[in-house]
């Protein structure tokens, strides 16, 4: 059996669609469960309602009647008159939400932000749903929430792997002999069939619980590029595609902050060698990346940028050594500010790092910091981590630039730098 995950660019309008159910429909191999993200920039609007709502913002209601819009437009668009079912059922899916902002904010925002958020999936879903079976594809939709498990943890639901595998297996398996199957990424229930959402573009990662779970043959993510590319084509005109890669190194590029894939949706697939493919929604027709456990070396050195760097260096007061004890002080700053290090580097009587640059956070840290230390600190950085570098690579990504801080190891250079002046 196979998955396949759709993002929200590929769901974006009636023409995102309708291409997507040529791809399904195109699909004849065997049992197919389909993980869908709310359509377009939903989840950012979606974001702002829940925000609105909390404080109490004039705005919600216009921002709820927007999303509301483009949904029922879409549904215009694809059903004409045939469209009656669909958005009686979207609407009311759509009330829920108004119940709830009607009322002044009583709960946990970030239990409200869930509720709110996690629509975005459910109607694009129920759109999709109904769009297969109108063109005689046979599709059920399924409530993502009644097979992904997850703890209390809203916004970042944790997965109870032993009970989702049971609930997916046990009700998801019998459902796919004679169906494709229709759900949700990014949301999950609680024990208490409480909606969580499983953290900003969370969807990949649904695919890959779903995938672990029904030992599927494997994971197609369908993109609007032609695959995983050696650099971010936002940034760089000449890219190149992957063929293939390294579960290994595609988790490496993950973290270091390449988008194409979320970084979670790797380890499970690694766990049960589940091949995953990267491949475009607008040339379906292409081969795409594929990830797997074969571990050839990437063919070109790949590149990802973060921008908007802090560099912190951080000076022992006493003129001692950066030693243990002081970069477990240290570290213990950053985990209480829930600050994450990008990279890192120590010398004898200094410790620098480079963060994303929070101004906020960093100013409390900083403050935490300067009790025992004396701390640098350099804004407006960019971050590039290159994985097989190569010199030709390194003299491309630093043209006009100075480096502030290098780290090598065998496959792996980052450079803190900056724009020269
Ligand atoms: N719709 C969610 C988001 O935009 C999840 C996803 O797209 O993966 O973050
Ligand atoms: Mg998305």
């Amino acid at each position: 059996m196979d998955i396949f995950k759709f993002g929200g660019a590929s769901v974006r309008d009636a023409n995102g669609v309708k291409n997507l159910a040529s791809i399904i429909r195109g699909y004849k191999t065997g049992e197919l469960l389909v993980v869908i993200s709310a359509m377009g920039k939903i989840t950012n609007q979606l974001e702002e309602l829940s925000k609105g709502y909390l404080q109490g913002s004039s705005e919600t209601h216009k921002i709820f009647e927007e999303i509301k819009a483009f949904h029922f437009e879409i549904i215009e668009q694809l059903f004409g008159d045939k469209g009656s079912q669909v958005y009686n059922d979207v609407a009311n899916t759509f009330v829920e939400i108004e119940w709830l902002i009607e009322d002044e904010p009583d709960n946990d925002p970030d239990y409200i932000y869930d509720q709110i958020v996690s629509i975005g999936e459910i109607v694009s879903t129920k759109i999709v749903t109904a769009y297969l079976n109108l063109i005689g594809v046979k599709a059920l939709w399924a409530d993502a929430r009644n097979y992904i498990q997850t703890d209390n943890t809203y916004r970042e639901g944790k997965i109870d792997w032993a009970k989702t595998q049971q609930k997916i297996q046990n009700g998801l398996t019998p459902l796919l002999k004679d169906n494709i199957i229709v759900t949700q990424g990014f949301i999950g229930g609680t024990t208490e069939n409480y909606t969580t959402t499983l953290g900003r573009e969370g969807s990949d990662y649904s695919a890959a619980i779903f995938a672990s779970c029904l030992n599927a043959d494997a994971v197609t993510i369908w993109k609007d590029v032609p695959g995983v590319l050696n650099a971010d084509p936002k940034w760089f005109d000449e890219t190149e595609k992957i063929p293939q890669l390294s579960y290994h190194d595609a988790i490496e590029l993950t973290y270091y902050g390449a988008t194409v894939i979320h970084p979670k949706t790797i380890k499970p697939l690694q766990n049960k060698g589940i091949p995953l493919f990267v491949r475009s929604f607008i040339e379906p027709q292409g081969t795409g990346t594929a990830i797997t456990k074969d571990n050839n070396p990437l063919p070109v050195p790949s590149f990802i940028f973060k921008i908007n760097q802090a560099l912190i260096s951080i000076f022992p007061k006493d003129y001692s050594f950066i030693i243990e004890e002081n970069l477990s002080n240290i570290f213990e700053l950053f985990h209480r500010h829930k600050i994450k290090i990008n990279t890192m580097l120590n010398s004898a009587i200094s410790f620098s790092v480079s963060v994303d640059d929070h101004s906020k956070k960093i100013e409390k840290l900083i403050t935490d910091l300067s009790t025992e230390f004396t701390v640098k600190y350099n804004k407006g950085l960019e971050l590039v981590t290159i994985r097989y570098y190569n010199q030709s690579t390194i003299d491309r990504v630093t043209v006009d630039k100075d480096i502030l801080l290098e780290v090598k190891s065998r496959y792996t250079c980052q450079m803190v730098m900056k724009n020269k002046a």
